[in-house]
Parts: C-alpha cells; structure tokens; sequence
C-alpha cells in the first residue's frame, strides 16, 4: 500500500522523494503531529529534538529572529521534521495537528526591548492565532509563560497564587504584560471554546544553544569570562535568580503536556537554588579558571531584586523535580560555547 502511494506521488506530482517520504509518514504511520512555535530558539530546539527522538512528526515554526537554523541543523534531514519560516503575528493554517507548544518569543531582555511592539504582538497575536489553530483542529495547547509575570516580586518565593507586581508602563511590560495578556488569553479561550490549555511559567534557565550575544547573564558570565573580558555585573550584583538547566525544564514541558486534561495550570517550572550574581559570577571565574575582573554596571530598570520558585505544584502534579544544580549546568554551557565557532 505504501509503496503504491509512493509510486502515485512520484509519478504524479513529482515531489522529490524526501518530500514524499515526510508525507508517506505522517500520513500512514500513526504518529503525533506536533507544532512547535519558537522551534528555532534555545529551548524550542531541545524540545524539537526531543519530540523527535519520541517518535513524533514535528512542525517546527519560526521567524527566526532570536532563532537559528544552526539550532535545528540536526533536524533537518529527518523525515519527521519540517522547518516553516513563519511569524506567528500572522496566522498559520493547518488541517491536522495534536499538539501545540507556543513558545515563540523573545525571552532576552536586550531583545526583546529592541522591538517592543513587535514584543507584545508576537505574544498576544501570536497567542489568538496559535488558540485559533488549537479551536479549529482540536489540538492541546501549551503556553511558555514566564516568571516575569510576577514582576518585582512581593512574595518569595513565588507560588502560582501569587498575581504579581508588574510595572505597566515600564522598559520590561512589553514583555511581562504581553506574556499576561497571553495567559488572560488561554484562560479565556479556554472556558469560552473548551479549548484543551496548559499554561507553564518558566524560570531563569540556561543551556547550550544559547546564543553568545543572548545579553541574559549566564551566556554573558560564561562568554565574558572564556574571553577573559571584564564580567558585566549590573546594579550591586545582590539581586537573585533560580537557574534552571534545560534539560530539567524539557522533560518537565513534555510532563505538563501529558497530564489529563483537567490540568491546565499555570504551574512553575524552575530550580529553587536562589543564587546572587555575584556567586554566579564567582562560580563561572572558578569554573573557567578565567583572567576576568567584575566591572559593575547600572542596573537596568524595573529589573527584579529576587526570584525563586515555589514549584511545589510541579513536583505534586509531574512527579518532577530538577535534576541539575548549577555547577553541573555550567559545565556543559561552557563546554558548548568554548567550542562554538
Ligand atoms: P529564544 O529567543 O532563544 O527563542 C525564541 C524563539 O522564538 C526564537 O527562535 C525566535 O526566532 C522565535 N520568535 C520570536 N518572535 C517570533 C515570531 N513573531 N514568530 C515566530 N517566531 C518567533 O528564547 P528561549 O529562551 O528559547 O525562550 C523560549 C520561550 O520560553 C519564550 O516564549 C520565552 O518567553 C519563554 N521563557 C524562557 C525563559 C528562559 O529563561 N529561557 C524563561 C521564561 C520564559
Ligand atoms: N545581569 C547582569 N549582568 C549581565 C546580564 C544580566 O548582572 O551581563 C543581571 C540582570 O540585571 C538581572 C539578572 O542578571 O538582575 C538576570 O538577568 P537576565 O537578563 O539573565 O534575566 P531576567 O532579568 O529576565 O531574569
């Protein structure tokens, strides 16, 4: 039967055979159909990479505009994958898809400031557009939020309960006020259309694939730091961050999407070590056995002074926990950018 639809295909429309074969195995194997948003990006390739690896067929779409095919290079000769060059501001049409992950945006602060209406729309349209997708074929949802939207946070660590303390107006709301809007969005998509959503917010986490201009500290640190550049500390460097390795955060996403329907979230995915910059920088130095001095720098504004994650909702729901603390973490970013090229 197969070899019958090849033939027909070959013969008749005269696709190259790669192209059937993509066509041949989604159609005829029972196999997930996929879409990742943001596909292109640090956490998106992991992910892609790992749905792969689980057997799925998945759409990888992105704008590249943080992203790069160098991320997915990996990916793209496999039949079960397609990279589609797409801005999710505009929507995209499917007939057929079972699951959504929409993570398109950028996540950096220096990138996402560069443009920040473009910000907000990628987050709110691309939110409508992707919930437009989910109504129309059917499809589980599932939103990467993030721990900005609970802004400069009153309450430490912060549960999911927690609604935030976010500046409207500020250099980060395009950002923090468009992942909001998203998650309002979810919600209400949700319980207006029955839509099938699960929203995760993600902690502060750190990789390869990061990009080594990224500007978000732990790329910055390590990079800094193999050049024996000054490390760029801003403010006092006593503010705190939870950083998460990726590898903890991919398997706890594929965990959310697997839980019943009934659990929508939002629910944190981090690691709880609270860490001060400046022991981060400490521990970069050390690890690098770099030459670099700590020049301190204004701190930005409306920049959090603390973030930790209260995930014992994940742990509860996901049977999860982080499994690699950060000297460990490290190790493998500076391996990955000490043999970037
Ligand atoms: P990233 O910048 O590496 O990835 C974002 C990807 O989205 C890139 O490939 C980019 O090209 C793509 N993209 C941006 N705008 C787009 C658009 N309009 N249309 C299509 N594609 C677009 O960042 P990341 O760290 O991999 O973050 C991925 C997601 O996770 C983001 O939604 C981010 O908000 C969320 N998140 C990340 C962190 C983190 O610490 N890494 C924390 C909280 C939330
Ligand atoms: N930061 C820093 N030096 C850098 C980059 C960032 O001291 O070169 C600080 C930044 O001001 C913030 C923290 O590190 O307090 C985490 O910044 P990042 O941009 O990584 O993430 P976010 O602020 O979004 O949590």
């Amino acid at each position: 039967y197969i070899k019958y639809i090849k033939i027909y295909l070959h013969v008749n429309v005269k696709r190259p055979t790669f192209v059937v074969n993509k066509i041949i195995n989604a159609k005829t194997k029972k196999m997930k159909k996929i879409l990742v948003t943001g596909g292109a990006g640090f956490i998106g390739s992991h992910l892609c990479t790992r749905l792969i690896n689980e057997g799925n067929y998945v759409y990888c779409l992105d704008n590249l505009f943080t992203g790069s095919k160098r991320n997915i290079t990996h990916l793209l000769d496999n039949p079960n994958f397609e990279f589609i060059l797409h801005d999710v501001e505009k929507p995209y049409i499917m007939d057929e898809i079972d699951e959504i992950y929409n993570l398109a945006c950028p996540a950096s602060p220096i990138h996402y400031q560069y443009d920040a209406i473009k910000t907000i729309k990628t987050s709110v349209m691309g939110a409508i557009n992707m919930l437009g997708l989910a109504k129309k074929t059917g499809a589980k949802i599932l939103q990467a939020s993030t721990s900005e939207v609970y802004g400069d946070p009153m309450v430490h660590p912060q549960v999911e309960s927690y609604w935030g303390n976010v500046n409207p107006i500020g250099i980060r709301s395009c950002y923090d006020e468009g992942k909001r809007c998203a998650e309002t969005l979810f919600m209400d998509y949700h319980r207006q259309n029955g839509i099938k959503i699960k929203i995760i917010r993600i902690f502060n986490t750190y990789g390869p694939r990061m990009l080594p201009n990224d500007g978000r500290v732990v790329s910055n640190f390590v990079v800094q730091a193999l050049q024996n550049k000054d490390i760029t500390i801003y403010g006092d460097g006593k503010q705190t961050r939870s950083f998460q390795y990726v590898d903890d955060l991919i398997e706890a996403m594929v965990r959310v999407m697997a839980t019943d329907d009934d659990f929508i979230g939002p629910v944190n995915l981090g690691n709880p070590h609270e860490f001060t910059m400046l022991e981060l920088a400490e521990k970069v130095l050390e690890l690098t056995k770099s030459k670099s001095k700590l020049r301190f720098e204004p701190l930005p504004h409306d920049d959090p002074k603390q973030r930790k994650p209260d995930i014992t909702l994940a742990k509860e729901a996901l049977n999860w926990e982080p499994k690699v603390q950060l000297e460990e973490g490290l190790k493998h970013i500076v391996e990955y950018f000490r043999s970037y090229e």
